[in-house]
């Protein structure tokens, strides 16, 4: 089955699509539209999340014991069934969260991407033979599965981020209770169906809808969920860490962002435009990776100002399936409620607002806002400590290097940071000094292959990475075996 506009997502437990026993639903609003109504999102109980848990622990024995190569045939097949679906779901995903069209097919590809990834893992090593001192004894390591795993994602990267935490546990024999964002739950659940027309036996993978205080914190607080992946607000993380942490559970948190570019004196100033433009401004800088802080070096800070202005005005606002936009709306009304404010905030701080940060004539019933960018900013002020998540550019004029290293370092995130040098001693001193787990050099701060490891330091992330090889950590268990004759 596919879902059609306006219908309700019903939730999929033990390889059926299943009503809530609550019957009360939510509708899914376009943000640039709000009038129509991508789909009704159930808002289940505890009761259903039961239901669901109890399916993923039945289903987990007969998993775990197929071997990594059956699983990730599966996963193969859930890739083709994205991939053929690609068009129809990321047109779903610019409609109930306001990504642009192409933004929304990149990221889709990339989903295909993570599973063929994945896929490809289920044959891969999972041990080491480890010396022992008793040279009549075989000693090994091997990875076993968690059991089941909860993963809690949020809308901003509503194919991508389920999928880069789904895969990697199913390959690895985990099976999986899905609690997708409420805002785009309407995207997550046609993932699912990629998953069911892959063949996945029932039970390995399930979602239950509901609100974040009611399923969210099911899922934290039920004994059958033995850990807990979570993408979403340092909030709700660090809720999720202490439930976690208090019943023994591993969990896995990647959270907020306040992410710097640096640029040098001796930089590709119409690069570094470009890459602050794209790193701060694509998904209406809804990224947790997303540029909001832009530190740069007095001998260039007028001509970088100038040309990202200059740039920066040109850029359309509008509907994200209309191909003349460049950036669509905000994907709700909080969150350009949140943008307004924050623009207020810069204000009354000191900060000047060179251009945007106002809802755009015309713009309707969307939740639209125009990108900002303000200057004379002061790393104390609110805009440049505090994550915004929407298009706001902070730019802070620093004299040296040293002194941009230590503003960018000046919070108390630490996701990601960038610098625009020619010089290779700035580039490694950056490199060496620079508090983030992703730093990058002559390149935008957003952007990651899905093949490295992905996270941060600070209050960013907490516990072992995602992606690539890394995220055998999280999903498994280390089991050291010693055989003696
Ligand atoms: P959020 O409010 O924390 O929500 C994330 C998920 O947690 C949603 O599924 C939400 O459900 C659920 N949730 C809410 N309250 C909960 C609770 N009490 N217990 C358990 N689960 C709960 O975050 P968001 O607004 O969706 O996402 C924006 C944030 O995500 C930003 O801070 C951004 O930086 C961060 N982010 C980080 C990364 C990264 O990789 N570091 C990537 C993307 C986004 P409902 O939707 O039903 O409320």
């Amino acid at each position: 089955m596919a879902f059609q506009a306006g219908e309700t997502v019903f939730n999929y437990i033990n390889g059926e699509w299943t009503p809530s026993v609550t019957g009360q639903t939510d509708p899914s609003l376009n943000p640039s539209d709000k009038s129509q109504i991508v789909g009704y999102i159930q808002r289940s109980s505890k009761e259903d999340l039961n239901r669901a848990i109890d399916a993923a622990q039945q289903a987990q024995l007969a998993w775990r014991k197929l071997s990594g190569a059956a699983r990730g045939d599966l996963l193969y097949k859930a890739a083709n069934a994205l991939e053929r679906r690609l068009d129809e779901i990321a047109e779903t995903m610019t409609r109930e969260m306001g990504k642009t069209f192409p933004e929304a097919k990149g990221e889709t590809a990339r989903g295909v991407a993570i599973l063929r990834y994945y896929a490809g893992e289920g044959m891969r090593k999972v041990g080491d033979v480890i010396p022992s001192t008793d040279s009549e004894a075989l000693m090994f390591t091997t990875r076993v599965p968690l059991g089941v795993v909860g993963v809690i994602t949020p809308w901003n990267f509503p194919v991508a981020i389920p999928i880069w935490k789904i895969a990697p546990a199913l390959v690895y024999g985990n099976t999986v209770l899905l609690k997708p964002a409420s805002e785009t739950a309407v995207t997550a659940a046609k993932v699912v169906e990629c998953f069911h027309e892959a063949g996945l036996p029932a039970g390995v993978i399930n979602m239950v809808t509901g609100k974040g205080s009611e399923i969210g914190q099911g899922i934290i607080d039920h004994k059958g969920i033995n850990g807990i992946t979570f993408t979403g607000s340092n909030e709700t993380g660090k809720r999720i860490g202490m439930g976690a942490l208090a019943r023994g559970a591993k969990y896995q948190l990647e959270m907020g962002g306040k992410n710097p570019v640096i640029v040098a004196a001796d930089a590709d100033l119409d690069l570094a435009v470009e890459a602050t433009i794209s790193g701060g401004l694509r998904s209406t800088g809804q990224k947790c990776t997303a540029t909001s802080r832009v530190i740069v070096q007095s001998a260039v800070y007028k001509p970088f100002k100038q040309k990202l202005l200059e740039r920066v005005k040109q850029l359309k606002v509008g509907d994200g399936m209309d191909p003349s936009t460049w950036m669509g709306p905000c994907a709700s009304e909080s969150q350009q409620q949140t943008v307004l404010s924050y623009v207020e905030k810069g204000i009354s701080e000191g900060a000047t607002l060179l251009y945007g940060g106002k809802v755009p004539d015309g713009a309707g019933d969307g939740y639209f806002v125009e990108p900002a960018v303000f200057d004379n900013v002061k790393p104390d002020m609110a805009i440049a400590k505090e994550e915004i998540f929407g298009p706001v550019l902070a730019l802070i004029k620093v004299e040296t290097l040293e002194e941009a290293v230590r503003t960018a370092n000046d919070t108390e995130f630490g996701l990601s940071a960038s610098i625009f040098t020619r010089n290779i001693g700035s580039m490694l001193s950056f490199i060496n000094d620079m508090e983030a787990g992703l730093v990058r050099v002559n390149a935008e701060s957003a952007g990651v292959e899905l093949q490295a490891p992905f996270g941060g330091m600070k209050q960013s992330s907490s516990h072992s990475r995602e992606q690539g090889q890394a995220a055998i950590e999280f999903f498994t268990s280390i089991k050291t075996v010693f055989v003696k004759q």
